[in-house]
């Protein structure tokens, strides 16, 4: 049985909040070559070793293509330490019908293969600079390779992606201020920083008490410097553009009552599960059995279309951050999206039926008071509406 579903106007199948399901996000191994001590590992179990083939990969991508999805990010672990990413990277252009890859990468492998990767079919990429200060490089990443990293994107700049973005996890009191260096970094190169606040999952849970920071200080310089800002509609993100070239785009989830609202993806797992949402192991829907079945590959695609639209059902925009007491008081300050701690009032976002394709945000309301009822307004006159639940 097919389970009902309904679409936009652009044919991307809709939750039942109303969002698009457009982006597709796939973890293609759990090893990787650096060991940053803060890292969310995508919300997956690392333990497991058991990873799709490219050809399998290639299948949920043309399950995720019949449903409207063009957009895909390859993810880790570490991506390129797969020898057959060039053919994942085919694998999903050509069956996917893919109108935009990227892939997110520690960089350090990227020196040999940029114009590989390029050529596989590969349009952007983000590659992973804390700092740019080679001990704490070291400390963060447990490696001495900061030069091949660095070398890592002249090379991606002269294989010529569309796009290439660093991206910078910020950590308090460690490498706040590495962010003005970066900037001038991505200022000379004509590419995007791309700052993001720490997630309390994986080992950022454990260190999160520690690390954390909101990045409002860092937002309000760079409203100084900027000639122009503009928020895009992927998780309400704001992004400053630079006096002299590039830019620089905040992904902050905490401070932020629409991040997931904004939401539009559901994630593979690199040893086969379809993941409605990073902060969740609990509504996962396996897919190893269907591709591993005796059966013809229509009929798998036929499954995996069903499994994506169950996957789809199961998409909620409210994360379920549980984190420690302390930080609990700053988000019940702010009212930060999801679940607070184990056993405390939740908020969750609420969102008319009504699908409202192509809404794009306006500024926040924020912060806004705990125990009210309050709207973002976006440009169509749609609301959300911000619920305190007890
Ligand atoms: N190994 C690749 C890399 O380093 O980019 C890809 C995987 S990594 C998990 C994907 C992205 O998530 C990286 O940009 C990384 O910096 C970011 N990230 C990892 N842990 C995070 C955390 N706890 N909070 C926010 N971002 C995190």
């Amino acid at each position: 049985m097919i389970l009902e579903s309904s679409s936009d106007s652009d044919g991307h199948i809709i939750d039942r909040f109303g969002r698009p399901f457009t982006i597709m996000r796939i973890s293609i191994t759990h090893d990787c070559n650096f060991k940053c001590f803060f890292c969310h590992m995508e919300g997956e179990d690392p333990s497991s070793k058991s990873y799709l083939t490219p050809e399998e990969i290639g299948m949920v991508a043309e399950a995720a293509s019949r449903l409207g999805v063009r957009r895909f990010k390859i993810t880790g672990g570490e991506p390129t330490i797969r020898r057959d990413l060039p053919e994942i990277i085919k694998e999903i252009k050509e069956k996917g019908r893919a109108e935009d890859i990227s892939m997110t990468t520690n960089g350090v492998l990227l020196r040999n293969m940029a114009t590989k990767l390029r050529e596989a079919g590969l349009d952007r990429v983000n590659i992973s600079l804390h700092s740019l200060d080679p001990e704490k490089f070291y400390q963060i990443t447990g490696t001495k390779l900061m030069d091949r990293v660095l070398e890592g994107v002249d090379a991606a700049i002269s294989a010529g992606f569309k796009q290439i973005k660093i991206n910078m996890v910020i950590l308090k009191n460690f490498n706040e201020d590495d962010v003005w260096r970066l900037i001038d970094f991505v200022r000379g190169k004509k590419i995007v920083l791309q700052l993001i606040e720490l997630h309390p999952v994986g080992e950022g849970r454990k260190i999160f008490t520690r690390f954390h920071t909101f990045l409002d200080d860092v937002e309000e310089k760079l409203s100084k410097i900027s000639k122009m800002r503009i928020r895009k509609e992927l998780h309400n993100r704001p992004i400053y553009y630079l006096e002299g070239g590039g830019a620089v785009e905040i992904v902050r989830p905490v401070k932020n009552p629409i991040f997931c609202a904004a939401c539009t993806r559901i994630r593979l797992t690199a040893d086969g599960y379809l993941k409605p949402c990073l902060v969740r192991n609990d509504n996962l829907v396996s897919i190893k059995e269907i591709l591993r079945m005796d059966i013809d590959r229509e009929r798998k695609i036929e499954m995996l279309i069903e499994a994506l639209l169950i996957a789809n059902s199961r998409r909620e925009p409210s994360a379920y951050w549980r984190i420690g007491e302390e930080f609990e008081r700053e988000v019940h300050r702010y009212l930060g999206n999801g679940a607070l701690a184990d056993g405390t009032r939740r908020i969750r976002i609420s969102i008319p039926k009504k699908p409202q394709p192509n809404i794009r945000f306006v500024d926040m309301p924020i912060p806004i008071a705990l125990n009210s009822t309050a709207t973002a307004r976006v440009n169509t006159g749609y609301k959300y509406k911000i619920e305190d639940l007890l």
